[in-house]
């Protein structure tokens, strides 16, 4: 309690000067930041202010599609660990978030998917109107440029460009073939009328290059005079005057300033931090805020709830030819690429994947399968001499639910992240069978020219007990966390169906933590079409 009431006297007196004043300020300009600031830009008269506590995102390893990886542990990574994970030996894991102009868009693996269409006739059931899948399918549109060209579930034109790959290894199309020897359908578009089947993934590149939320929306905006954008401004607390919020304070180059927002103050830092930043200001589980030293303004129990994200584990193979990605860091592919756009640089590593029920009966598929060629355990960032494979069994429809929390009042502090991964059977289940799978199609003979020895799990690991004991050892979190601050009308809905902070005015949450439910895919995609859905609504005063 102490410590909480010294760090807000510290910011106080640092405060300097008078704060500016704008329509809307939004907080964090990632995927749903930037589409924000660039729609509500559109009208010249609207005064914008966009924080962002990263900077502006100068490094090659962003444009490089291939190399997203090494952006991992860097200045443009939030570097989030989860507390010990209760069913996966008490082991912490790893989360990237991007913290620079474009978020995670600028730090992801680039794959577009937009889930099931049922994902959102589920968020419309639960009492989100105007959320249904049929609602929301304009907002991908708007948001699109589809190269293939304009369809019924297609746009062109939008801000985001989506692009068949440029470049496939051989090992890819290896996979392709196997899916197709035990039988499962090859899908010619995931986000077309059917999820189910296998594909080359469609990507968030541009001439062969990584194309972020920035690049598409927030770039372009810039020249706009009536947006200002600031990056290295973390923002550290809501102003709340009763219950309306008009502005909010933040540190940058270590000064604390405010800035008062006439109209509204939207959050889009993400699913840990848009959370962490309602607590830091007083609103949300009121008991809980008090023993972390802040003062509850406003008692919304389900900040911070509901967290749900898609874990995945590596099944991993060396290659017996030297063909995979792993050889790729070469100064003639760096030269290709940047000459032509092409070649294994370009490549986005998870090149393939599939969708499909595990079990008869399920109405939806609830495991995805990334396909990489090349060695991906722990993130990337654990490298081997040898040329490798790997499948990513995802499980897609998570029953488990976990909760971010406080650790202490100072906003600098990483929030505690409980993801409770694996805390249900159905999910274990779930994963084993990914696993499963994963051999199937890598003991299926258009591998045989390329299959060596099994790295893990490793053959001699054939029970259920066993995987699950793989499973508790090695899954990983695919990063799509959201749920944080849901969307709903039950007693732990932090959003109304327009976004609306419940109980206080003049403040919206838009980004992944609005979901009530995960969509059942990559969650890129979704949180740009929430933010144009989100622009529009406060565009018309909704
Ligand atoms: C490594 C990785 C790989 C992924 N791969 C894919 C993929 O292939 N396909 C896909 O569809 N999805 C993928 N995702 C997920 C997807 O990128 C995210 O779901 C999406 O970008 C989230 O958007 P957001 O707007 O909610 O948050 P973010 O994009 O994370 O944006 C939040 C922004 O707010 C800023 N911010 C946070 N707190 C503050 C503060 N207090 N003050 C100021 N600024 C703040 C952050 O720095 C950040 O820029 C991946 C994510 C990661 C991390």
């Amino acid at each position: 309690m102490l410590l909480g009431l010294a760090w807000h006297l510290m910011l106080a007196r640092s405060m300097t000067g008078k704060s500016k004043s704008y329509d809307y300020i939004i907080v964090g300009a990632g995927s749903a930041g930037c589409v924000l600031a660039a729609r509500l830009t559109e009208d010249l008269r609207t005064r914008v202010l966009l924080l962002e506590a990263g900077g502006e995102g100068g490094a090659k390893e962003i444009r490089i599609p291939a190399a997203f990886s090494k952006l991992f542990k860097t200045g443009v990574d939030w570097n989030y660990a989860t507390e010990p994970e209760p069913h996966l030996h008490e082991r912490r894991l790893y989360w990237p978030r991007g913290k620079v102009l474009g978020g995670s868009s600028a730090i992801n693996a680039m794959i577009y998917i937009r889930g099931n269409r049922a994902d959102y006739d589920f968020w419309r059931e639960l009492g989100n109107a105007g959320w249904g899948f049929a609602e929301v399918l304009p907002y991908f549109k708007k948001s699109e440029n589809q190269e293939r060209g304009a369809s019924e579930y297609h746009g062109v034109g939008g801000p985001v460009n989506v692009a068949d790959p440029r470049y496939v290894n051989p090992l890819t199309r290896a996979f392709l073939a196997a899916t197709e020897e035990i039988g499962i359908a090859r899908n010619a578009d995931f986000n077309g009328p059917e999820q189910d089947g296998a594909a080359l993934y469609q990507v968030t590149q541009k001439n062969g290059a990584r194309w972020s939320a920035a690049d598409g929306y927030l770039q372009p905006a810039r020249e706009r005079s009536n947006l200002t954008v600031l990056p290295g401004a973390h923002a550290t607390r809501v102003l709340l005057e009763g219950k309306r919020a008009v502005g909010v304070a933040f540190l940058r180059g270590g000064v604390a300033e405010e800035a008062r927002a006439d109209g509204e103050l939207i959050l889009a830092g993400g699913t840990v931090n848009s959370s962490q930043l309602l607590m830091l200001s007083g609103i949300g589980p009121a008991q809980e805020l008090k023993s972390t030293g802040i003062s509850p303004m406003h008692d919304l129990p389900g900040v911070g709830k509901n967290l749900q994200d898609h874990p995945m584990v590596s099944v991993g193979y060396l290659c017996t030819q030297k063909i995979s990605l792993d050889g790729a860091e070469t100064l003639g592919n760096f030269l290709r690429w940047l000459v032509w756009k092409n070649g294994p640089l370009a490549s986005n590593v998870a090149e393939a994947g599939l969708f499909l029920r595990t079990r008869v009966g399920l109405a939806v598929p609830d495991l995805q399968l990334l396909f990489g060629p090349a060695y991906y355990r722990g993130h990337g960032l654990v490298r081997r001499k040898e040329h490798c494979f790997g499948f990513g069994p995802t499980l897609i429809t998570p029953e488990s639910r976990g909760e971010i929390s406080l650790r202490s009042a100072n906003p600098l502090d990483a929030p505690a992240i409980r993801a409770n991964y694996l805390s249900t059977d159905a999910d274990l289940r779930t994963m084993i069978a990914g696993v499963r799978l994963a051999r199937r199609l890598a003991h299926a003979k258009s591998f045989d020219q390329f299959r060596g020895e099994e790295l893990h799990p490793g053959a001699a690991m054939t029970s259920d007990a066993e995987i699950a004991e793989f499973l508790r050892n090695e899954l990983e979190t695919l990063y799509h966390p959201v749920g944080t601050c849901k969307m709903g009308v039950d007693a732990l809905a932090v959003v109304d169906a327009r976004l609306r902070v419940h109980g206080i005015a003049g403040l919206r949450v838009v980004d992944a933590s609005i979901m009530p439910r995960v969509p059942a895919g990559n969650t890129n995609a979704p949180v740009i079409m929430i933010a144009e859905k989100a622009a529009e609504m406060i565009r018309a005063g909704a």
